[in-house]
């Protein structure tokens, strides 16, 4: 295992075993980041669901299945990306985290796991994780966009399950993901030529 994976492991194992905010006491199962660093994108949803609640794992319920789909049209192995929430544990009813909640869990776990990482971008799924990692409010001017921070680039799009009951959302969401695959795959051929293995 690499120094990144195991840090990251750590982090897990924190989040696993937390109980810094509220939601600790109403949760199942915390629900740490999953995947691995090897393509260096991470999504960023909003927090767990019932599903994802019950089985400790991100982004397993239909949202998911969505966003699987969405990947493999995008040819995008989700093995190789990381995939985690603004908050690990389920606000009771699904409601939005709160900013004290948001606060707690991304300083103390998502600022960490971006900083282990390093990625090359990092795709915004959903108003909420706008909000929190960017300050700003209106998906609809952003989304498709690439926003800049250096030294991170962000990519913002729906979140998946915004587009469970709407085709035409859904339909937006596989074309930004593909989207996502081409920068991506743009800065891999930019790097594979200035650094040939
Ligand atoms: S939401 Fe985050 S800070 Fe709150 S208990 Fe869960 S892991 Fe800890």
């Amino acid at each position: 295992m690499s120094a990144h994976n195991g840090s990251l492991e750590s982090i897990k194992n924190e989040v696993i075993h937390c109980v810094l905010c509220g939601l600790s006491t109403t949760r199942t199962n915390a629900v740490p980041g999953s995947g691995s660093i090897t393509r260096k994108i991470i999504l960023i949803g909003e927090a767990p669901g019932k599903n994802e609640d019950e089985t400790g794992s991100p982004f397993v319920g239909s949202a998911g299945k969505i966003l699987d789909q969405a990947l493999i049209c995008a040819r995008i192995e989700r093995k190789e990306i990381y995939i985690t929430n603004v908050v690990k544990c389920r606000p009771p009813n699904n409601r939005v985290p709160t900013e004290e909640e948001i606060g707690i869990c991304t300083s103390e776990y998502l600022k960490k796991e971006i900083d282990i990482i390093l990625p090359k971008i990092i795709c915004i799924l959903g108003a909420t994780a706008l909000k929190s990692l960017l300050g700003l409010k209106y998906m609809t001017t952003y989304r498709g966009k690439i926003v800049n921070r250096p030294p991170l680039k962000y990519f913002i799009t729906y979140h998946p399950a915004a587009t469970i009951y709407n085709n035409k959302l859904k339909q937006i969401f596989f074309e930004d993901i593909q989207k996502l695959a081409k920068i991506v795959n743009a800065q891999d051929q930019t790097m594979d030529k200035f650094f040939p293995t």
